[in-house]
């Protein structure tokens, strides 16, 4: 258990982390604190908003439950607003096994039990998604990769590691988002948390035009002798890869024969016919 981040330096650890931030009027003082107590900490919380333009929402809330409803939301431009500090309505209550492999850092994440007796708003920093969290809608690069930062500023301030991250359905039977796995989540925090906090992976493939022209690209591709040639060929012994440029020929040569015979066939299937009818 820790004591929360001040405003000041979860904002900090956000911007260091290469979390493009935003700030909501008055976040700094927006919370649930009246209700119940916030902290120690002991992990952090992955949600989707299973809706669209959800801003106004997770900083209203609805009638029977107010908000904040989270700390930040994410849009799918990967904006993270922030919209709460302090004690807020987006984890509910928790199963024990769930709380107690995240506050030992497990390496599994057990189906929580169906009794919750953990106050999650108490112990969790929380993040809305903005997705329809219909199994279709996409979570853009951008969007996605803005999420894993800001569960690695957090886990990075408070000295965590990447198992303190949960999903919303890990900690209770109720909850079914995030539509993600977060298997693979927890390894990308991981993977940042590996680094400095200014890390920026670069993207995994050139972005910039190969400096050839369209005859060049054509040659060097087709034109590259390196297929293995097809065992039925004649010359498999003496010639083991063959251009694409031969292979085409080769193809359409041997089905034209094909059909020739298909056709001789079919001619005299349809002769014998005529005579047995
Ligand atoms: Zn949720």
């Amino acid at each position: 258990m820790a004591p929360p981040l001040t405003a000041d330096a979860l904002l900090a650890a956000l911007k260091a982390e290469g979390v493009r931030v935003a700030e909501h009027s008055g976040w700094r003082t927006h919370n649930r604190n009246h209700k119940g107590p916030w902290g120690g900490m002991n992990g952090v919380v992955i949600h989707h908003t299973a809706g669209a333009n959800s801003l106004g929402l997770c900083w209203t809330g609805m009638a029977d439950l107010p908000g904040p409803l989270c700390h930040t939301h994410l849009s799918k431009a990967g904006l993270a607003t922030m919209v709460g500090y302090g004690r807020a309505n987006h984890a509910g209550t928790f199963a024990q096994n769930a709380h107690t492999a995240v506050v030992n850092e497990s390496a599994t994440h057990p189906r929580p039990d169906n009794a919750e007796p953990v106050d999650g708003n108490a112990h969790y920093y929380g993040i809305e998604i903005e997705n329809l969290g219909n199994g279709h809608d996409p979570y853009p690069a951008v969007q996605y990769g803005a999420a894993v930062r800001w569960a690695a500023a957090i886990c990075r301030a408070h000295r965590w590691s990447a198992n303190s991250v949960i999903g919303h359905k890990e900690g209770t039977r109720r909850k079914i988002d995030p539509s993600f796995g977060m298997g693979q989540f927890r390894k990308d925090v991981h993977e940042r948390l590996e680094h400095s906090a200014s890390w920026n992976p670069g993207p995994t493939t050139p972005d910039e035009g190969l400096d050839m022209d369209a005859k060049a690209v054509h040659d060097a591709v087709w034109g590259r002798d390196a297929i293995p040639s097809p065992t039925s060929a004649a010359t498999h012994g003496t010639n083991p890869t063959w251009k694409a440029a031969s292979y085409l020929p080769e193809i359409i040569d041997r089905l034209a024969t094909l059909t020739a015979k298909v056709d001789a066939l079919t001619k005299k299937l349809d002769e014998k016919e005529a005579r047995t009818s």
